[in-house]
């Protein structure tokens, strides 16, 4: 499985409503020509400063970093790497034993217990959270705590 990713990604959405999710150092192209939609990381050439190596890749015309299709999407969200590997629920997950203390414990049922409260958490999500690196089990998997993320 991978890892965390340690990449930015934003989200566009383009006027007619289209979502394209573009990882940075890319951004939203698109093609005047044939319609094509996309990231440059597709474009082929360099994404840096050179505009005329900005091929789209359906039809090979240069200029798609200056499409109107891309010039008219906005983004709509940004995903910050820490995130990005998160589902809603496990961002929760991890957002409620941040603010109970950072270390829990579960009961019998595996319900977990931190700061006097019980998580409103499957154990499921626990078990994914942990293999994501973003929480680590101890005392023979019956407390669980957060494990501090080096920024990357
Ligand atoms: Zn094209």
């Amino acid at each position: 499985m991978s890892g965390p990713t340690t990449t930015k990604v934003d989200v566009y959405r383009t006027a007619d409503g289209r979502i394209f999710e573009v990882a940075d150092p890319y951004y939203l192209a698109s093609c005047d020509a044939c319609g094509w939609v996309g990231s440059t990381e597709l474009c082929g050439g360099g994404y840096w400063a050179d505009d005329e190596d900005v091929y789209c890749p359906d039809c090979h015309r240069v200029g798609a970093d200056i499409g109107k299709v891309a010039e008219a999407a906005k983004v709509v969200e940004v995903l910050q790497p820490d995130h990005a590997t998160l589902t809603a629920s496990q961002a929760a997950a991890l957002k409620w034993l941040r603010e109970h203390n950072g270390d829990g414990v579960f009961d019998r049922n595996g319900v977990l217990l931190a700061a006097g409260e019980m998580a409103p958490v499957m154990r499921s999500t626990w078990n994914a959270l942990r293999d994501l690196g973003h929480v680590e089990f101890y005392l023979n998997n019956r407390r669980v705590r957060i494990v501090e993320q080096v920024a990357g």
